[in-house]
């Protein structure tokens, strides 16, 4: 799915986008995969379901991504404004960033994401979201990354 997106647009963006919720996505299906796993595991040792724990939630797409997916297999046009973000927004989640939120901007092109947001990327890819540069969470790498 995300590989048929990218291949149906040449715009960086959505590439990135596309990228982006992949990783996310994987992410979360790994997770849930493991929680079944070891639930399977516990009722075979125990043979009592009261062991298992509340699987998470199933992993799913984002309805941004959603939305751009349908129009862009679709070959309907996307406005730059749907892809670009403002400063405000956090360039991963598209949330606005309040001021008290902890943020983390890139060196090169300067794209502010909440340190929450870049934390998780950052965790999978080591590379700043939108430009691809180099970049370390400064919290977990706090020598590395100076
Ligand atoms: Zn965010
Ligand atoms: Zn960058």
């Amino acid at each position: 799915m995300v590989e048929r997106m990218k291949s149906s647009s040449n715009l960086v963006e959505i590439h990135q986008i596309a990228d982006y919720e992949y990783y996310q996505f994987e992410a979360k299906l790994l997770k849930y995969v493991k929680e079944v796993e070891l639930n399977i595991q516990r009722i075979k040792e125990t043979c009592d379901v009261s062991t298992v724990t509340p699987l998470p939630d199933i992993p799913e797409f984002s309805n941004r991504f959603m939305n751009l997916y349908w129009r862009i297999i679709n070959n309907q046009p996307i406005t730059s404004s749907e892809i670009e973000v403002s400063d405000f927004e956090c360039f991963i989640c598209t949330e606005e960033m309040a001021s008290d939120q902890k943020t983390l901007q890139c060196e090169k092109c300067k794209k502010v994401t909440h340190h929450e947001c870049a934390s998780k990327w950052l965790k999978i890819n080591r590379s700043c979201p939108n430009c691809r540069e180099k970049m370390l969470d400064p919290e977990e790498f706090p020598n590395l990354s100076q």
